[in-house]
């Protein structure tokens, strides 16, 4: 099938299938501009021009999990370890909040030391001291944890499922079956926090078929955040010594594809995306992506967070990057969502 005839399906409501997809990942040239733009122009009509801010504080990097391309898993003895002290997270809130950012995303590792009431604890200090929404990012935890969280005011919540193929999943991750990662993601869509999920490109073994897989998985969560990112080998990994079985390429037709589907999610260009092409996450944002997630880790611990090599922002101040994103999103022309930026799918 043509792409006009592919990306008319779109227009008419029409769900694509597998094979559609997989055409669109292996467009060429003019056919993959046309991708970009109708991306583009359905991220524009449902999401609007405004991109949202959303700052990542990433508050531990202990993790009693071993994924095997993860550069803080549990059997990685060279990383060191911290735990930011819960002042300074939620100073790095309030200056965030200054900066004119409407969300904060807390992200960790999954750490025992944070039990449900250390985390409560934290959720309602950062809730007495600003106005941000606030996105967690913690891991599996059980139905009764996540809805104590969503009483002290956690409101949206991030987990990759990474990949939809059952294989890969146990290939990727020795101590979690995937269908554990689906039955926590079905736990917080039941208690109505506005959950993000998405999926790694490119993990050992991937075939295009796999992908277009995920993409379609993705569709059938209904969710409102989904975030990717490419497979970057970390050499302190059991997969150190695997190469991303695509061309940079695709991972851009992914997010368009992933627009196609979702019209209404809000879609983050992820960091990740700037470790494999300049500017990388300016060309999301005009792919189908209508989010930034700038890092808002207090300096010192950044380097620590490294879950693979050549992870950009590290070395920049928090009000470097708050003031680098604006520059990036204004001059593209565009503007910063002053709301925070919560879910459309109706809550
Ligand atoms: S991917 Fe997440 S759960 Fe897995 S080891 Fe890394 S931080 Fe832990």
């Amino acid at each position: 099938m043509s792409i006009h005839n592919i990306l008319s399906k779109i227009d008419q409501n029409i769900g694509l299938n597998k094979q559609d997809i997989m055409s669109l990942l292996q467009s060429s040239d003019t056919d993959t501009q046309l991708l970009y733009e109708k991306a583009d122009e359905l991220r524009a009509k449902y999401m609007g021009n405004a991109v949202y801010l959303r700052g990542i504080v990433e508050f531990s990097n202990h993790c009693k999990k071993d994924c095997n391309y993860c550069g803080i898993r549990r059997s990685n003895s060279i990383v060191q370890r911290y735990r930011i002290p819960q002042e300074e997270i939620i100073m790095s809130c309030i200056n965030m909040e200054k900066a004119g950012q409407t969300t904060v995303v807390l992200q960790s590792g999954e750490d025992p030391y944070y039990t449900k009431e250390k985390i409560q604890n934290l959720l309602v200090s950062i809730k007495k001291e600003t106005n941000l929404a606030i996105t967690l990012s913690a891991g599996v935890r059980s139905l009764n944890t996540y809805k104590y969280w969503k009483d002290a005011g956690m409101d949206r919540y991030l987990l990759r499922f990474e990949t939809s193929s059952v294989e890969l999943f146990q290939f990727c991750h020795p101590d979690e079956t995937l269908q554990t990662r689906i039955n926590a993601l079905m736990n917080l869509k039941s208690i109505g926090v506005q959950t993000g999920s998405g999926f790694l490109i490119g993990l050992p073994g991937e075939t295009l078929e796999n992908l277009a897989e995920d993409i379609l998985f993705t569709a059938t969560l209904k969710l409102d955040m989904i975030g990717i990112g490419p497979f970057i080998p970390n050499e302190q990994t059991p997969f150190a010594e695997f190469n991303n079985p695509f061309d940079s390429e695709i991972y851009f037709k992914t997010i368009s594809v992933i627009r196609l589907l979702n019209k209404k999610a809000h879609i983050p260009a992820t960091t990740a995306f700037d470790a494999i092409q300049p500017e990388g996450r300016n060309l999301l944002l005009q792919r189908g992506a209508n989010v930034f997630m700038p890092n808002a880790t207090p300096q010192k611990y950044r380097v620590h967070y490294q879950l693979y090599p050549g992870k950009p922002c590290v070395d920049e101040s928090i009000e470097d990057c708050a003031s680098c994103v604006i520059n990036r999103i204004t001059n593209m022309g565009r503007s910063i969502g002053k709301d925070p930026g919560h879910s459309i799918l109706g809550y």
